[in-house]
């Protein structure tokens, strides 16, 4: 086994127990395996390993991986970054989940590009739930409105709510935090839209985002190492 397949072993045991203490079934949370900035072979290594969901920031970097992993037919891929207007057309064509749509311009842009052949997009609304300056993703009071328009998209399918938690939180707030977008969720369903997903939770806070709700957990680090940006 690689360095990369042990700490994909790791990650999933550590879920598994996460899951577990909270009272939920095995299996019900969605490990997503956060791949920026790593070169396609490392995603390569963590698929051997069993992993099928990853997720990526930059588009072009993201389009380029997917090109050198053209081989893996059940890869899928979650967008986790921004998606600029130049680039919805690539991630209409090659992504399968969005988690950070923010604005309803950007979602009818992925539903026009995204192809008839191919299945809805599975997307999610950002929210921005600690209210933070430099953050994306809608204010919390604003989410369910969007998911109600995004929701009504032709070629794209409403699945829930993503966000980032505030990296300075400590545990109370971060729970509060967690338990807000759980709110939320419940409030978009109420409102009509059939949404399931909670994508919340990264290597750092994992735990407690499980303990919350969270229905797909995006790792990084804790899979691939410490990033060296630039
Ligand atoms: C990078 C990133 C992650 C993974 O973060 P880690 O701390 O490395 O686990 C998760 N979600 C988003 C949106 C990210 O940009």
């Amino acid at each position: 086994m690689t360095m990369l397949q042990h700490n994909y072993q790791s990650v999933c045991a550590q879920l598994a127990d996460a899951e577990q203490r909270a009272g939920r079934p095995a299996g019900s949370v969605r490990l997503v395996a956060v791949s920026k900035t790593f070169p396609a072979a490392d995603i390569r290594e963590v698929y051997m390993a069993g992993q099928r969901d990853f997720g990526e920031n930059y588009i072009q970097e993201w389009f380029s991986k997917t090109e050198e992993l053209a081989d893996l037919p059940d890869i899928v891929w979650h967008v986790i970054g921004q998606v600029q207007s130049n680039k919805t057309r690539i991630v209409a064509q090659r992504a399968h989940w969005v988690h950070t749509v923010d604005k309803l311009k950007t979602a009818q842009r992925l539903s026009a590009q995204r192809p008839p052949e191919m299945p809805p997009l599975q997307v999610c609304i950002e929210v921005n739930i600690a209210g933070e300056v430099n953050k994306h993703g809608v204010p919390p009071e604003e989410a369910v409105a969007l998911a109600c328009e995004v929701a009504k998209l032709p070629n794209l399918t409403v699945r829930g709510l993503m966000c980032v938690a505030e990296a300075a939180a400590d545990e109370e707030e971060l729970r509060r935090q967690f338990e807000r977008m759980q709110a939320l969720l419940d409030e978009l369903q109420a409102a009509g839209v059939a949404a399931d997903v909670l994508s919340m939770g990264m290597s750092a806070d994992m735990p407690l985002a499980v303990a919350c709700g969270a229905t797909h957990v995006r790792i990084g680090s804790a899979i691939f190492g410490r990033r060296d940006y630039g």
